[in-house]
């Protein structure tokens, strides 16, 4: 699996890169929501969360957190959203796992959500909690 982000990597595309170790490099988005929109991707090639070896997500989630921080000093923006999108039906366009951090700095600007929520069904829900825990323990 290649993408454009495979090549943003290597070098062989510019980016304006805010952050690079081993595992990990952190760029700006070229289309932003907001001010600072920021893209966190592992090195590793895998489209999806779930591919993730455990050592790629080990090291995004170490520098998440410090990333997320500059990105809200830098910006002046408190408030963002980080959003992880996987396949196309749920939004991925770049088929290499990235992270992105969105400053939300009013109404306008930053990532707008829709969010058609249900009612959490209490038999339904045992017995898919159930479900769950049975692929944890196997997965
Ligand atoms: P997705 O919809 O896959 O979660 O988002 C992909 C993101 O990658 C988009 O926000 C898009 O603007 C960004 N993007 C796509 N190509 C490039 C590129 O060549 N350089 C940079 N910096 N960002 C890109």
């Amino acid at each position: 699996m290649s993408t454009i982000f495979s090549k943003i990597i290597r070098g062989e595309i510019p980016c304006h890169r805010i952050y690079e170790d081993e595992f990990v490099l952190a760029f700006l988005d070229i289309f932003p929501l907001s001010p600072g929109h920021t893209l966190v991707i592992p090195k590793e090639e895998v489209a999806r969360v779930d591919q993730l070896s455990d050592e790629a997500a080990a090291a995004l989630g170490r520098v998440l957190p410090r990333i997320c921080r500059a990105v809200s000093a830098v910006s002046g923006t408190e408030d963002y959203n980080i959003l992880q999108n996987n396949g196309a039906a749920a939004h991925q366009a770049v088929f290499h796992v990235h992270f992105h951090i969105i400053p939300k700095p009013d109404a306008e600007r930053g990532l707008g959500i829709d969010w058609p929520s249900g009612k959490l069904n209490e038999e339904g829900a045992a017995q898919l909690a159930s479900r769950l825990r049975e692929a944890l323990g196997s997965s």
